[in-house]
């Protein structure tokens, strides 16, 4: 089990709230983004110690593919986590999916992205799908800028899980921090972005025609179906079975065993602090810590109270 170092992005609708949340050591700047685990090219997170010190995730998915991750037919390391602070609402937008990220950009994957809200003003909310009927009704709400009718709005919760497939129009709103875990992808096609002006003093760029042609019409709302284990130690709920990515958070409040698995995973933790053992080593949990666990990594012994995320990929 080995630590990832962090990268972080500057975003206008970012703020500071990942340093007092995480204990971060920000940069200066509207910090929106900490990619936790990332083999993407705009920012790749190395490994922080260990014997795989400095390299990425992305490099030994091609040196060590089958040892480390497991015997992926995958043409690229298909995950991306992240942790977002919103302080303003982001651009409304969509993303293609696995068929359209190859067509029509040349890219391995599609954004499938899931989000588990870690913080939310009372007033917080997200939107999440539309109620049109056809592609041209959409065409027409993008030309009048009739967003507030057309979309629909969601208060959300801390705690709240929510599942975002490719072709669903979506957007954060402010005030809310939250893990986000997707696809190993950065392609987002705005449809509206509230005129505001980027960095240049210009509007920043829409993506109108290609968001039309990969939004899902009629909407496709996802039903949330958690699926709850008591285990000794602890309790395991999945969050969610997708093909792209299984997603599980695992409370610990006594002496949990994380087995041996199969497959690679990327654990996040999300709140408290704790220990992971196996043997003499002796791992440090801690709020926004990200971890790489290799496939047949052993059992680690988790003691708490902590409560972490770890998500894998089904061999293909
Ligand atoms: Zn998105």
């Amino acid at each position: 089990m080995y630590a990832i170092q962090p990268v972080f992005k500057e975003r206008i609708w970012g703020g500071r709230r990942l340093e007092a949340l995480f204990q971060f050591d920000l940069p200066e700047g509207q910090i929106g983004e900490c990619w936790t685990a990332s083999a993407h090219a705009s920012g790749r997170t190395p490994f922080l110690d260990g014997p795989y010190q400095g390299k990425t995730l992305d490099e030994l998915w091609s040196t060590d593919r089958t040892e480390l991750f497991g015997d992926y037919l995958l043409d690229a390391f298909p995950l991306h986590v992240k942790l977002l602070d919103s302080s303003a609402y982001l651009s409304v937008q969509v993303h293609p999916n696995d068929e359209e990220a190859r067509r029509l950009e040349g890219e391995p994957y599609g954004k499938n992205e899931c989000w588990y809200i870690l913080e939310a003003t009372p007033d917080a909310e997200i939107i999440l799908g539309h109620n049109l009927k056809t592609r041209d009704d959409l065409f027409r709400c993008a030309q009048e800028k009739d967003w507030h009718t057309s979309l629909r709005h969601q208060r959300v919760k801390k705690g709240e899980f929510y599942y975002i497939p490719s072709g669903t129009i979506h957007a954060l709103g402010p005030g809310i921090v939250l893990l986000e875990i997707q696809q190993m992808s950065d392609r987002t096609y705005r449809l509206y972005d509230y005129d505001r002006l980027g960095d240049d003093g210009k509007p920043r760029e829409l993506h109108v025609e290609k968001a039309i042609a990969v939004t899902t019409i009629p909407d496709e709302p996802w039903m949330n179906q958690l699926e709850t284990i008591e285990k000794e130690g602890g309790v395991m709920t999945k969050l969610l079975q997708v093909p792209s990515f299984t997603i599980i958070r695992h409370d610990v409040t006594g002496r949990y065993v994380l087995r041996d698995h199969s497959v690679f995973r990327l654990l996040t933790v999300i709140e408290g602090e704790g220990e992971a053992c196996q043997g003499e080593q002796h791992i440090h949990l801690q709020k926004g810590s990200q971890f790489f666990l290799p496939r047949h990594a052993g059992d680690f012994e988790m003691t708490g109270p902590v409560t972490f995320v770890t998500s894998e990929v089904f061999l293909n």
